[in-house]
């Protein structure tokens, strides 16, 4: 699997591997947590999940391991190669563990229930294998290897939201945020584990969200990203209980425009969207409320309709095409970005080339590219041949990423020259006399840092020139 700079923004790989500190720590017991995370945005949310109910416990967190009492690896299985990196990583943590006894060391999340049997009792790497759908017992897990044993839960949920929960906020900007809104998937794209990993899908309660947006701005947070697989099938029917005039179901759009309403200063992002369920309703909210930003995530995968029916995906090239062009009519200056997956079983020469020109047709702002990787108990790797050899899959995705590399530079060059609204997330990486922060359609702005504006102010930037990735500007007095 071949991961491209283009692929930054969704799967951060500046992030991957990343040890979270909690901010806002309760009294300590003593004990120390070490979590490091790899994956998507929706692993990282789950780390601050994972955090919160330790903390609840009494832990603190430290950013290194050899100092901590718990060491725990958020793990992800869309890749590959992840399994190999995972397993490096606990050798590591094996020999500061002989430093350290009484030190435990954990498996959480996608690789746990494949990986369970393998590193718990096999290689005995670890002490203790927890599922998504499990955190709730971390405690009573670390516990029982408290009290000698190994522990193991990597049971699937068909309930939990983690509703109630309060994630603490880790490695914060302060300013910008995730909140899960739902989890697992029940499409069954034939190349993916997130629905055996991650299991079925399910709508988090509509006021747990709200609440939870709600408390971030009162905390100083402009920001948040509603995060699930599938954005657009989020449903919730009210409780028998609940006092609701309207019985009606709460779908995407709505919650979309519940979470505006909290307050005009707070940016609202999403993903992802599948292009088989995002509706025209969602669209016009967008269009309708200045705060939810107009950038959609809407993942092609492939621009053949006979691979995208091999794929499992239920839309075709046409379908997805039409999604594109009703985007562009209701939401006209929408950036769009996608994911693509080159060299899927069977794929010609011919079929590759429908997803270079249906990438012409679209003229993405950014996109995170993939070379086809078979993953073990998915539906492609039981009825399909990886016949595609790994050099073809590789400069494939070369062509592809050309390609984006030229439409990511000719989209933010028609952005030079205008005035964009930033919500300034902190300094520049490469220096603190410069800003960052981005625009509504998710480019990056850097501009000079001026007195009168501080961290998690909007402010007007003109764009005066781009590189391949970011806009170069100065405040617009
Ligand atoms: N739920 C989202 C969707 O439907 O697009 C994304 C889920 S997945 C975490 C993110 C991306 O990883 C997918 O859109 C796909 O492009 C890529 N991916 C997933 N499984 C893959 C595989 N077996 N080989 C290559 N890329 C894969
Ligand atoms: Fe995987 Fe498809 Fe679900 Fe996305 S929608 S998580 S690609 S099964």
């Amino acid at each position: 699997m071949i991961e491209t700079e283009m692929s930054l923004k969704e799967h951060d790989e500046s992030r991957q591997g990343e040890a979270v500190m909690l901010s806002g720590e309760k009294e300590e017991t003593g004990r120390k947590l070490y979590i490091e995370s790899y994956g998507c945005q929706m692993n990282f949310a789950d780390s601050e999940i994972v955090a919160s109910i330790l903390l609840d416990k009494g832990f603190s967190t430290t950013a290194d391991y050899k100092e901590a009492d718990v060491v725990f690896i958020n793990t992800c299985s869309i890749r590959e190669n992840a399994e190999q990196r995972v397993r490096n990583r606990l050798k590591e943590f094996e020999s500061a563990k002989l430093k350290r006894p009484g030190m435990i060391v954990g498996v959480l999340g996608c690789m746990a229930e494949r990986l369970k049997s393998k590193f718990l009792e096999e290689e005995k790497l670890v002490d203790v294998v927890v599922g998504p759908d499990a955190y709730r017992d971390l405690p009573n897990l670390i516990e029982k290897v408290d009290d000698g044993t190994r522990a193991v839960n990597v049971l699937l949920s068909r309930e939990e939201t983690y509703a109630d929960i309060n994630p603490v906020r880790l490695n914060t900007n302060g300013v910008t945020a995730f909140v899960s809104i739902m989890r697992g998937c029940d499409n069954m794209c034939s190349f993916c584990v997130v629905p055996f990993t991650r299991g079925r899908e399910r709508s988090r309660d509509p006021h747990s969200i709200v609440k939870e947006a709600q408390e971030l701005f009162n905390a100083g947070y402009r920001e948040v990203t509603l995060l699930g697989q599938n954005v657009d099938s989020y449903k919730w029917l009210p409780q028998e209980d609940e006092l609701v005039r309207d019985r009606a179901p709460v779908t995407f759009a709505k919650l979309l425009e519940m979470v505006a309403a909290i307050d005009p200063l707070l940016r609202i992002r999403f993903s992802t969207s599948h292009p088989k369920d995002i509706t025209d309703e969602v669209l016009y909210s967008i269009a309708k409320h200045e705060n939810i930003c107009n950038y959609i995530h809407l993942p092609v995968q492939s621009g053949n309709s006979r691979i995208l029916e091999l794929m499992n995906r239920t839309y075709d090239r046409a379908w997805y095409m039409e999604r594109i062009d009703a985007i562009k009519r209701i939401i006209p200056d929408c950036a769009i970005s996608t994911d693509v997956i080159t060299g899927f079983c069977s794929e010609t020469e011919e079929e590759h080339q429908d997803t270079l020109s249906i990438m012409d047709y679209v003229q993405y702002d950014y996109a995170y590219m993939f070379a086809y990787s078979e993953r073990p108990g998915t539906l492609a790797a039981k009825r399909y041949t990886d016949d595609i050899p790994e050099e073809v899959k590789k400069r494939r995705l070369t062509e592809v990423v050309g390609k984006q590399r030229a439409h990511s530079l000719f989209r933010l060059q028609q952005q030079v020259g205008k005035i964009h609204k930033v919500l300034i997330e902190g300094f520049s990486k490469r220096s603190d006399k410069d800003y960052c922060g981005r625009n509504d359609q998710n480019a990056m702005v850097v501009f000079p840092v001026n007195s009168r504006y501080k961290v998690g102010d909007y402010v007007n930037v003109i764009a005066e020139t781009c590189t391949s990735a970011t806009l170069i500007g100065k405040i617009d007095e």
